[in-house]
């Protein structure tokens, strides 16, 4: 139904379904590349002619739409990054390097683990990782034993699992967080697209955002930052336009949002969200939970019947991601048979390695839906799953 406000979908006939990796962009969001481009390619925050002063303009938009998107209680909670990994990066070196005991997920992407490596934590070592059970659930009673043995913690735990789906009920383990004084940051890469959210509800401390998984150019995101920390928080890179006053001794930086926002920004990246984001105002967020909950559904049944499929969690509580093997048969070989079927899914580990080690694999093959997905593309999917089946027989 929404396919035709997506260009790729006309010049394609790729049945895409690898949205947790990428998702495609409509129109709005493309042409809105063009003509900053073409019409009114200027810097922001800096120079006061016309264009610079409208791509300003067309900039700080997107801050105010993101705001109210994610329903953040100012402007300036609202920092732009080049996506999750750089917004997890920046609160990870800038904030939460000082604290004693990081607390993460089972199901979290390499993006949310090596940054804590890179501080020297290890399991054990200034590293906690909360366990889930057989179906991948969060395993809340472990979670209240690590904040109890690690006071005053800092965690950092995935909303949605791009790997197997899975969402975390971020309410009830920020809540829990908040009680045994712990902050929290949510790697939001893989919900924005799929449902709502608000970070007030959620009361979460930090939230990370991905534009190219929320349907908007890649190399922009954002990290929402909870006013009370915003003075805590310090930038981690300076320079252009972050600065107020500067001598041979002293920088006087600006305030948030401004302070770490260093050098000139992905301009076009940044409107482009914001187009993104208007986009998904129109389609409107009971309108993707409503065919996503059907698409997903009929997807999950129609693979259950596939001979030898072997899944690692149920879709309860799932969403976007659905992740399988067949048995005796190698993940890769499926990826590249069917994708001669003009079928694109994503084969591997998902950058997903210590979940996938616990299983004891080395991937999956995983299927991601967004809202303009529907029943067709599922039953492509199959008939391609079914044919290279029959090959590898
Ligand atoms: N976290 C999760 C759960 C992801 O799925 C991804 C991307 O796959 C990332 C982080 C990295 O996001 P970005 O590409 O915006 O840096």
């Amino acid at each position: 139904m929404f396919k035709k406000d997506f260009p790729y979908f006309q010049n394609s006939k790729t049945v895409y379904l690898d949205n947790g990796a990428t998702t495609q962009k409509p129109k709005s969001v493309i042409d809105s590349q063009v003509e900053y481009y073409e019409t009114y390619c200027a810097n922001t925050h800096r120079s006061n002619f016309g264009h610079a002063n409208k791509a300003t303009q067309e900039f700080e938009k997107t801050r105010v739409l993101l705001k109210e998107f994610i329903n953040a209680s100012k402007n300036e909670e609202i920092i732009f990054t080049k996506g999750v990994t750089e917004s997890l990066n920046f609160i990870a070196s800038s904030f939460a390097k000082d604290f004693k005991t990081v607390i993460i997920s089972s199901l979290e992407h390499h993006s949310n683990i090596t940054p804590w490596h890179m501080q020297g934590r290890s399991l054990g070592n200034g590293l906690e990782v909360v366990s889930c059970n057989d179906n991948l659930d969060f395993d809340l009673e472990h979670f209240e034993e690590l904040l109890k043995a690690n006071p005053n913690a800092f965690v950092s735990i995935t909303h949605v699992s791009n790997a197997f789906g899975k969402i975390h009920d971020i309410k009830t383990i920020a809540k829990l967080a908040h009680e045994y004084g712990a902050i929290i940051m949510i790697d939001g890469a893989q919900s924005l697209a799929h449902f709502k959210v608000d970070v007030q509800d959620l009361d979460v401390d930090f939230f990370a955002i991905s534009g190219h998984k929320t349907f908007a150019p890649t190399g922009v995101g954002a990290i929402y930052v909870k006013e009370k920390y915003l003075k805590d928080v310090k930038a981690y890179q300076t320079g252009g336009a972050t600065i107020q006053e500067v001598d041979y001794n002293h920088s006087t930086l600006l305030d948030s949002p401004y302070k770490f926002e260093a050098g000139t920004q992905n301009i076009a990246g940044v409107i482009g969200f914001g187009k993104a984001l208007e986009y998904l105002n129109y389609v409107k967020y009971e309108n993707i939970e409503s065919i996503e909950k059907n698409v997903f559904k009929f997807l999950d049944e129609e693979l259950a019947k596939l001979p030898g499929i072997v899944f690692y969690n149920d879709t309860k509580d799932c969403i976007g991601s659905r992740s399988f093997n067949f048995e005796g048969i190698v993940h890769d070989d499926i990826g590249i048979l069917i994708d001669k079927m003009n079928v694109a899914v994503r084969v591997g580990h998902h950058c997903a390695q210590p979940i996938m080690k616990k299983l004891g694999i080395r991937g999956t093959i995983r299927v991601s839906v967004a809202f303009y997905n529907d029943y067709v593309d599922v039953d492509k999917l199959i008939e391609a799953l079914k044919k290279a089946l029959s090959m590898l027989k």
